[in-house]
């Protein structure tokens, strides 16, 4: 049995989980051995000083459950690092120069590589003997084409800069659009198209021709696309010129206003789906609208994608919001009878599986993401690639 310990490291809290896994090529078998949260790492008054002293606590906690964290029978470790730019298209086996190449991308993900690469520091000092992975969330967009990719705007300042469009959650919908790509009825000779729509607290959309990722709907930063917890997603960019020149603010605070008092929060004063969704039953106007405008933005894109794969065989819906939320799925979907899009409306109060009619050409479904057993294949993958020669 192989045993992978898959790292989510953000800035204050450490997330792990323990998988035994089947060996390859069948690592689809898995068993969650164990799973937690160490959080406010660094925060004063925080027994948990660094990320160091929160792998000590993820070690103490797999020991109470009775598995060393220094046993042999640890196979790997895989870390989820959220930036990977162009360096990084697939899940890398992490040396020192490739921690520098994680490390030089920070400028990119300021927030979050620094974090993910304090997890693999500290887990590699931990545990030097083995192999660790880095599982970027921007890799499964690799593959898009540069007319999706690229922003029109001047060549050499975006060349100079990084500036193209990224995408993010990449792991979660790689998982799910393998997935969904399963309960495809009779899929062309490319492979099923799919359109992916994970909808948490943060939000997105990719169009999947068979397998290979071909748009997606954040940009350079998570910042751009569907309408998100806290984050705005598309807005015009003259609106910041506006709002600098207008209201004088700073790009300090324009950045706070489309990352964390915008989307849901910004138009209904709730982040929290399910307490939009209460004010909603009970006749809220500010909560009406805000829960339109978000479903408004996911039929756009769903229109969009439909477009750009030309057919589409599933569409699939994840996330917290995406796997809860029916009135989303509806108000998403509904009407689309022309595009072969029809919901059975049982199945998706259901909400689990197929959530389509039986003579909807578009299948429609509920896929529950698995991000952490999806940083363990992909781990487990390069492992078995690499012993492989
Ligand atoms: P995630 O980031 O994937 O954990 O998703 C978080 C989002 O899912 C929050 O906006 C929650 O309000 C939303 N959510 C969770 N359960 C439900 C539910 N039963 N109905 C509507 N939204 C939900």
């Amino acid at each position: 049995m192989t045993h992978i310990l898959v790292i989510n490291s953000g800035s204050s809290s450490l997330k792990y989980r323990l998988l035994s896994v089947g060996a390859w090529p069948a690592p689809q078998a898995a068993v969650r051995l164990a799973s937690g949260t160490v959080e406010r790492i660094g925060e004063p008054g925080s027994p948990v000083a660094d990320h160091g002293a929160a792998l000590d606590a993820v070690a103490a906690e797999l020991a109470a459950v009775g598995f060393g964290l220094d046993s042999p029978e640890l196979t790997a470790i895989g870390h989820r690092v959220v930036h990977g730019g162009r360096d990084f298209t697939e899940p890398t086996l992490i040396t020192d120069e490739v921690a520098e190449r994680i490390e030089r991308l920070i400028p990119l993900a300021p927030l979050h590589n620094p974090a993910n690469l304090a997890g693999i520091e500290v887990a590699r000092r931990f545990r030097p003997d083995l192999p660790q992975v880095a599982v970027f969330d921007t890799a499964f967009h690799g593959t898009i084409p540069a007319a999706a990719a690229t922003y029109a705007i001047d060549r050499e300042t975006a060349e100079r800069h990084g500036v193209r469009r990224y995408g993010f959650h990449g792991t979660s919908h790689a998982y799910v659009s393998r997935e969904a790509a399963e309960l495809a009825d009779r899929p062309g000779p490319g492979g099923p198209n799919v359109i992916v729509l994970h909808l948490g607290n943060g939000a997105s959309a990719s169009a999947v021709a068979g397998g290979r990722c071909v748009e997606t709907s954040m940009g350079l930063t998570p910042l751009e696309g569907l309408v998100m917890g806290t984050r705005s997603g598309d807005v015009d960019p003259g609106v910041l010129m506006h709002l600098h020149r207008e209201a004088g603010m700073g790009i300090e605070q324009i950045d706070e206003l489309l990352n964390r008092r915008s989307g849901l929060l910004g138009l209904c004063g709730d982040n929290d789906m399910r307490a939009v969704e209460r004010r909603v039953a009970a006749g809220d106007p500010e909560a009406e609208l805000a829960h339109a405008v978000y479903c408004h933005r996911l039929r756009k894109y769903v229109g969009a994608y439909y477009a750009v794969l030309g057919t589409v065989d599933v569409i699939a819906f994840t996330g917290g919001i995406g796997e809860n939320s029916s009135l989303v799925r509806e108000r998403t979907l509904s009407g689309l009878d022309g595009l072969g899009i029809v919901l059975d409306a049982d199945r998706n109060a259901a909400g689990k599986g197929l959530i389509s009619a039986d003579d909807s050409r578009v299948r429609v479904a509920v896929v529950p993401t698995d991000e952490e057993l999806e940083i363990a294949r992909q781990t487990l993958d390069v492992i078995s690639r690499t012993d492989r020669g």
